[in-house]
């Protein structure tokens, strides 16, 4: 899958559309989502061009996964979710229903979360 450059986490990071930041670094921007499942629930999108988990994963540089790999823990620090614990979820792909082709990760936290998988916001 080819990357699509006026999807909307492409807009955000050009600032054509708003978003709510949490926190950004060299490689990534985490932001609220705008339609959130949690009393915590935020993104965590590269700064680079990738469409899914599988392409960043094959695709970005070192620095970049580190990078964002940062970012997501002190997201979720910022969000004040460290200690009491959070799930990350990444749709990747059709079969994840993946809806915007821009790698993201969920942050979801904030209260007991009673399903140990599957459904993200249980
Ligand atoms: P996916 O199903 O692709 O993993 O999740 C996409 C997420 O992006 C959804 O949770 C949706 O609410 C969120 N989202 C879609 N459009 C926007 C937007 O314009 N701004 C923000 N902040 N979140 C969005």
């Amino acid at each position: 899958m080819s990357y699509d450059d006026n999807n909307i986490f492409a807009r955000i990071l050009r600032g054509e559309i708003p978003c709510k930041k949490v926190y950004e670094n060299d490689h990534a921007l985490a932001f609220h989502d705008i339609n959130p499942l949690m009393p915590v629930h935020v993104l965590v999108i590269p700064k680079g061009a990738y469409v899914n988990l599988d392409d960043f994963s094959a695709k970005a540089a070192p620095e970049a996964l580190a990078g964002f790999l940062q970012a997501v823990g002190e997201t979720a620090r910022l969000m004040g979710v460290g200690e009491d614990g959070y799930r990350i979820v990444a749709n990747n792909g059709a079969h994840a229903n993946q809806e915007v082709p821009h790698f993201h990760v969920h942050i979801f936290g904030g209260r007991q979360i009673r399903g140990r998988m599957i459904r993200a916001d249980e």
